[in-house]
């Protein structure tokens, strides 16, 4: 599969978030897209950052290394990580000899994915063999970058009573991404609110012509309900 040489690439750009935003600015620009899908929890005996890695998110990060790709032949390459939810999370915990990074069966085991309506479901361990290829080839994306720290976490995209997918960054909704509290690890939540503005058209308010963040209900400037 011809995009996962592109994948260890976009590590490179998650691994460089501040040099990234150089380009920022433009609607589905895989610059902005990457510091909103950036959260981090830091406080006392925790250090934890996590990076929701959407299917779109996949899609635009392989447009920019090629850009001569037909995007809807890469969207349809790509169409089967639609049925997961994708985290790249490091968390540090304090240690004998300093800070210590939990270790992937470790966070399988602490971590829960929470939608809007409470609905939940917990990582994954077995994952079919094309999930795994893709995930390899973005952990030699980390290990090139130096982030041997970042794990991956695989959540299935629906909970058990079917239902919408768990997140989208396009629909209106909010994910949550929690670690149970373990030893000197006090816990995390993590939280997405959606639509992510990099994910969407822009919108104006229909009334003074403001540009609106998509998940904003009213325009500030003039209290113009959104989408009327
Ligand atoms: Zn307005």
């Amino acid at each position: 599969m011809r995009v996962l040489l592109f994948l260890a690439a976009i590590l490179g750009l998650a691994a460089l978030p501040l040099q990234a935003q150089a380009q920022a600015g433009r609607p589905g620009n895989v610059n902005d897209m990457i510091l909103e899908v950036m959260r981090t929890d830091l406080g006392k005996d925790k250090e934890a950052m996590a990076m929701w890695l959407p299917q779109e998110f996949f899609v635009a990060a392989g447009m920019t290394q090629a850009p001569g790709l037909d995007s809807r032949e890469l969207e349809k390459e790509l169409a089967f990580l639609k049925d997961y939810a994708v985290f790249m999370v490091q968390a540090k915990t304090k240690g004998e000899d300093g800070p210590v990074s939990l270790s992937t069966s470790q966070l399988r085991a602490l971590a829960t994915l929470v939608d809007e309506s409470g609905r939940s479901v917990k990582p994954l361990t077995e994952l079919p063999a094309k999930v795994e290829a893709t995930l390899n080839a973005v952990r030699q994306g980390f290990s090139a970058k130096g982030r041997e720290d970042f794990r991956l976490l695989v959540f299935p995209g629906r909970s058990q009573d079917g239902g919408p997918l768990m997140a989208s960054p396009t629909r209106r909704g909010a994910i949550s991404l929690r670690l149970a509290k373990v030893d000197a690890f006090p816990g995390m939540a993590l939280t997405w609110k959606t639509p992510l503005a990099s994910f969407v058209k822009p919108v104006a308010c229909a009334k003074c012509g403001e540009p609106l963040q998509p998940a904003w209900s009213f325009c500030p400037w003039c209290a113009q309900p959104a989408g009327k």
